[in-house]
């Protein structure tokens, strides 16, 4: 005997309690058996049916979705069935291993979906399937009761998907592409199964039917305009689950069934169970052409927050304003890919790692507009940093020569960490390695530290463009003489790494360009201001603060003094080549009392020279103080007239 129920689709839980779930529990308890199968299908209730026409409307772009929530509603299943057979094993013990078949009827226009997983008896069939969207349901309308109605009816699509996105359509995805659904359950608990049956518009029925084994299959009589075919069905299923644990077979017609998936989540694998090639293969996947990863992180937390991650450190940099992505980081809920290029997993100072994060605590329908006030992201997020920064710690003192390509790739978008995060900054700043004054091989600040003497009151950087040309600075002359070593901060983010890094293991962090950073060099410095220093100063005012004798100087004839805060003349260029007005400020002119050049012009002072010839060698001082900063004059060819004239009369 067959029993037939038919009820509306229910809207909310509530509901769904009243209707066919009673009816099939009295149905159960031998009562009233013949009562339901003259139930007729009541229609929906208004607000449902546009919730549903609403769902089907604004994800109509994006309809394969429903493979991806019906593949996972199987794997669930699989995985219930697992947790079920660990105390009832007799109930499977004829089952076979758990699999989904995926089969496509091209002459029937068929599609179905079988799993041998938990399956559902007549009630929860009813609960189950018999709500829209559940307990999202009644937000959802209310929602969108509560928006303007034109606004909804005036087909302003993107709010709308964006709002839909955010509440599961789970199982009712499936009349995206279906006129009619079957799904056909059986409970391995019980020998009789059920066929639940809908058309997405009307209600529901349900009848006992026959299934050979325990499981589940869904069955979708496609619409005639569906616009789904085979080939759209292969590429979805290896697109959402291709990482999913368990085996999907598909098979079209008359054809064998092949398996498409892996059926591994590697990073849910422990791992010492992933081996390099594994984890090369894997990453090859995730960033064609990219060559090997230069590092890796496998990590699994838990605690409030469940979650595997995958992330690989790349061999190519990524340029600081360049048009990469913003996030190569894919998002996971409980195995099933939801967000492709998800930058909520990381900061930006770590947008270079590629990788999966796959989190227990997410629903499938998470949306990218939702994860912005999703606190289960956050706490990822910030999980996911420490572990990062903490690996690359790591990695520094295992292995340095890995870690210094680590650094060499990516270490400028990792400072841009210290500004963007100054939360981070404690740990950051033992990732930080440079080049120095007297080291070609970047060094970290704790070495520095370590090889610092006793007297040396600060840790000193010299801020520029490039290594090689900071060593030729006449700043540094005397710290070279000295074997006072310079950190050599030539990335464009160093000034900004600076700023946020007054202190390093309770040292100190200055400019080597400050004039009372150098070691003191044993100059015979003049003692007070000459006359000629006041001539100089007078011919030279509109261009300097000043003029003064050296104490640094070694071989060059002259270098300029800026005021501590003053902009480096290099991030000067840079702000102003990005449209900036940057403030002049004039430098003082140091002169150097042993310089031959110098001495000519205390000799031309003391002879009472004219004071234009003055002023022409104190241009040509001014001049080669520039150049030497990497800068050209302010008037390069008046300086080299002036230039040129003096070599020429001297
Ligand atoms: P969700 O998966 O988020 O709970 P769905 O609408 O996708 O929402 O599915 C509703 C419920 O139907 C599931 O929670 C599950 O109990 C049941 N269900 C769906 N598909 C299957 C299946 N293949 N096997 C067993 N139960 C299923
Ligand atoms: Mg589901």
């Amino acid at each position: 005997m067959s029993t037939v129920e038919s009820a509306p689709i229910s809207s909310s839980q509530a509901d769904a309690g009243t209707g066919v779930a009673n009816d099939v529990v009295s149905d159960a308890n031998g009562s009233a058996k013949e009562a339901p199968s003259s139930v007729a299908s009541r229609p929906f209730e208004a607000d449902v049916q546009r919730v549903l026409r609403l769902v089907i409307d604004s994800l109509y772009s994006q309809r394969e979705v429903f493979v991806r929530e019906l593949i996972s509603n199987a794997c669930d299943a699989l995985d219930k069935r697992r947790v079920d057979a660990l105390t009832e094993g007799e109930r499977y013990r004829d089952a076979g291993a758990p699999e989904i078949r995926v089969h496509f009827d091209t002459k029937a226009r068929t599609l179905s979906i079988a799993d041998n997983g938990i399956g559902m008896d007549a009630i929860e069939l009813a609960e189950n399937l018999g709500r829209i969207a559940h307990s999202g349901t009644r937000m959802l309308s209310e929602e969108l009761a509560a928006r303007n109605a034109s606004e909804v009816g005036a087909g302003a699509e993107s709010p709308t998907a964006e709002l839909i996105g955010r509440f599961g359509v789970g199982f009712y995805s499936v009349f995206l592409v279906a006129k009619a659904v079957e799904v056909l359950s059986r409970p391995a608990r019980d020998r009789q199964a059920h066929i639940w049956r809908s058309d997405g518009l009307s209600g529901y029925s349900i009848e006992e039917a026959r299934r050979v084994e325990p499981g589940t299959t869904v069955t979708l009589a496609l619409k005639d305009d569906a616009g789904f075919e085979p080939a759209d069905l292969r590429a979805a299923i290896l697109r959402f689950a291709d990482a999913l644990p368990h085996p999907i077979l598909l098979s079209q017609d008359e054809e064998a069934p092949t398996q498409l998936n892996r059926a591994e989540a590697l990073w849910r694998k422990s791992p010492r169970e992933v081996n390099a090639e594994t984890h090369a293969a894997f990453f090859a996947n995730l960033s064609p052409g990219a060559g090997a990863p230069l590092h890796t992180l496998h990590v699994h937390i838990e605690g409030t927050q469940v979650f595997y991650a995958l992330v690989y450190i790349p061999e190519r940099g990524q340029s600081l304003f360049g048009g990469e992505p913003k996030s190569r980081m894919r998002l996971y809920a409980q195995r099933v890919p939801v967000i492709e290029a998800c930058e909520a997993l990381l900061p930006p100072w770590l947008r270079f790692c590629v990788g999966i994060v796959d989190s227990e605590d997410l629903p499938l329908n998470v949306s990218r507009e939702l994860l912005q006030d999703e606190r289960v992201v956050t706490r990822i997020r910030t999980q996911l940093t420490k572990q990062l920064v903490s690996g690359l710690k790591k990695l520094a003192q295992d292995d340095p020569d890995r870690f210094a390509q680590v650094w060499a790739a990516h270490g400028t978008v990792i400072k841009e960490g210290f500004h963007l995060d100054a939360g981070y900054a404690k740990e950051l700043e033992s990732l930080l390695h440079y080049e120095t004054l007297l080291s070609e091989k970047p060094i970290s600040l704790a070495s520095y530290v370590e090889a610092m003497s006793e007297q040396q009151p600060a840790i000193y950087y010299a801020l520029g463009d490039n290594a090689h040309l900071l060593r030729s600075r006449p700043e540094l002359e005397a710290f070279k003489e000295a074997g006072q070593d310079v950190l050599l901060a030539t990335c464009p983010i160093d000034p900004w790494v600076m700023a946020a890094l007054p202190r390093f293991d309770d040292k100190p962090l200055k400019s080597a360009f400050d004039a009372d950073a150098a070691p003191l060099v044993d100059n015979d410095v003049p003692a007070g201001d000459d006359a000629w220093i006041k001539g100089l100063r007078l011919a030279l005012q509109d261009n300097v603060a000043g003029v003064e004798y050296s104490k640094r100087l070694r071989q060059a004839p002259a270098c300029l003094k800026r005021d501590e805060d003053a902009l480096p003349a290099h991030v000067r260029r840079a702000l102003e080549a990005m449209g900036q007005r940057v403030p002049e400020t004039k430098a003082t002119l140091e002169v150097n009392a042993t310089h031959p050049l110098v001495a000519k012009l205390r000799a031309c002072a003391a002879e009472n020279a004219e004071p234009e010839t003055l002023k022409s060698w104190g241009e040509v001082l001014l001049g080669l103080a520039t150049l030497s900063e990497g800068e050209l004059p302010a008037d390069p060819a008046a300086f080299a007239r002036v230039l040129a004239s003096q070599l020429a009369g001297s």
